[in-house]
C-alpha cells in the first residue's frame, strides 16, 4: 500500500461561546480557519486528522510533509514518525502539528485491520470516568456552583482551572475541598500562571487540601524549577504537558525527580506513536501518563493505556452541560468504529467533508455548523 496524495482542506470553525482561561490567557476562539488532513492510499483507504490550526498546517503540509509521504507505505507509522522529527531539526514544526500525519496513518491502519485504533494499541479497558475541567470562572460563588452541577451529572472528579493569582486560588482551592468533603478527587491546573516562589506557596495549600494533583503551575521550559517545586511541596505534580521535545523532554523530567504524572496526548505529543511512548516511558517508572485534552482521539488513547487514570472532560459553560460521550454515571466508553471514527462524529455534528461536497454534492455546505474539540485546550 502506498500513499498517493495528501490534502489539506480548510473548514471554517464559528467562534466559540465565551469563556476564559486564568488571567492573562484568552480561552475561547473566535471564528477561525479549522482543517481536516486527508491521506489517501492507492488501496482506496483514506486517513483523516482535523486541527484548528489550518492556515498554518495546510503550508506545512504541502511545502515539507506531503513531499516526504507520497509514494511511502502508510503502515510503516514508526518509520515515517521518526522522518518527521528529523524534519522538525530544519522546520520547528508546532507541537499540535507534529502528530496529525501520525493520527491519520493509525486512522488508515485501523480501517486496514476493521479494527478500532485503541485495540491496535493494545486494548487495555472499554470504559474510564471522566473528571470535569472547568474553564475559568467569575467568583469562588460561581465555582463552587459548577462544582454542584457538575457531580449532580454524574461526574466522579473536578479538576479547576484557576485564575492564576496564587493567593486568589489558594482560597478557592481550599474552599472547593471544604464544599464537597474529603473523598472526592480534586486536581489544580495552572495553566503556567506562576514563577516558583507563588508556585509552591499554591502548592503548599494544595497540598493542604489533599489535592489529587498540581498541573502546569510554571512554563514547562526550566526542569530545574519544576525539580525544586517538587522538592518543596507535598502536592503530587503533573508535568510536560506544552513542554516542546515530546517523550524526550518528558524523559528528563522524570529523571529530574519532579514527575508523579506526566501529561500525554495525541494532540501535542506527536500523535498516538508519541503519546503511547511516553505512556509506556511513564510506566516503567510507575508513573502515571494522564491523557489531555478532550475528543475522539484522546477517547482511543484512554483507553489503550494502562497508567492512566481519567478521560478530561472541558466544562466549559455555566450552566453545565455534560459532554455527550459521557454517560450519567460519569463514564464515557471504547469507540467501535474501525480506525478513528471521525466520519460518523462529523456527520453527527454537521461538520460536512469538504471533498464530498464539491464533488459529488454528498453535502449541501461545506461549513462547519458546530465547533470540532480544539486539539489545543
Ligand atoms: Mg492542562
Amino acid at each position: 500500500m502506498r500513499i498517493v496524495a495528501v490534502n489539506t482542506h480548510l473548514v471554517p470553525i464559528p467562534a466559540q461561546p465565551p469563556y476564559q482561561w486564568r488571567q492573562g490567557l484568552p480561552g475561547s476562539e473566535p471564528a477561525i480557519t479549522g482543517a481536516i488532513i486527508q491521506v489517501i492510499t492507492d488501496a482506496g483507504i483514506e486517513g483523516y486528522a482535523m486541527t484548528n490550526r489550518g492556515v498554518i498546517v495546510a503550508d506545512i503540509v504541502a511545502r515539507r510533509l506531503a513531499p516526504e509521504l507520497i509514494g511511502a507505505d502508510p503502515l510503516q507509522k514508526e518509520w515515517l514518525w521518526h522522518r518527521l522529527w528529523e524534519l522538525d531539526r530544519i522546520e520547528e514544526i508546532p507541537l499540535y502539528a507534529l502528530g496529525l500525519i501520525d493520527i491519520a496513518l493509525w486512522d488508515i491502519t485501523g480501517k486496514v485491520a476493521g479494527l478500532p485504533v485503541h485495540q491496535l494499541l493494545g486494548g487495555f479497558r472499554t470504559q474510564i470516568p471522566a473528571y470535569a475541567s472547568t474553564v475559568t470562572f467569575g467568583s469562588l460563588e460561581e465555582y463552587l456552583d459548577v462544582a454542584d452541577q457538575c457531580l449532580a451529572q454524574g461526574y466522579p472528579a473536578i479538576k479547576l482551572h484557576g485564575w492564576g493569582n496564587a493567593r486568589r486560588d489558594a482560597k478557592l482551592c481550599l474552599a472547593l475541598r471544604a464544599h464537597v468533603g474529603d473523598d472526592l478527587p480534586l486536581m489544580y491546573d495552572g495553566s503556567a500562571a506562576f514563577d516558583l516562589p507563588d508556585a509552591i506557596y499554591l502548592g503548599q495549600a494544595l497540598a493542604d487540601a489533599g489535592y489529587l494533583w498540581y498541573e502546569e503551575p510554571m512554563r514547562e521550559f526550566s526542569v530545574t524549577a519544576y525539580k525544586q517545586l517538587a522538592q518543596q511541596v507535598r502536592v503530587p505534580l503533573l508535568v510536560a504537558e506544552t513542554s516542546d521535545g515530546g517523550h524526550m523532554n518528558t524523559a528528563d523530567f522524570i529523571v529530574a525527580g519532579c514527575a508523579t504524572y506526566v501529561r500525554t496526548s495525541a494532540g501535542l505529543k506527536g500523535g498516538f506513536t508519541g503519546a503511547m511512548r511516553i505512556a509506556h516511558l511513564a510506566d516503567a517508572f510507575r508513573l502515571r501518563a494522564e491523557v489531555h485534552g478532550d475528543g475522539l482521539v484522546h477517547q482511543h488513547l484512554c483507553m489503550a493505556i494502562s497508567n492512566t487514570t481519567y478521560y478530561e472532560s472541558l466544562v466549559r459553560t455555566n450552566p453545565v452541560v455534560r459532554a455527550p460521550e459521557i454517560d450519567a454515571a460519569g463514564f464515557v466508553h471504547s469507540p467501535t468504529a474501525p480506525g478513528i471514527g471521525f466520519e460518523a462524529e462529523w456527520e453527527a455534528q454537521g461538520i460536512a467533508l469538504p471533498w464530498r461536497s464539491a464533488t459529488n454534492g454528498k453535502h449541501a455546505k461545506t461549513t462547519a455548523r458546530r465547533s470540532p474539540a480544539a486539539l489545543t485546550d
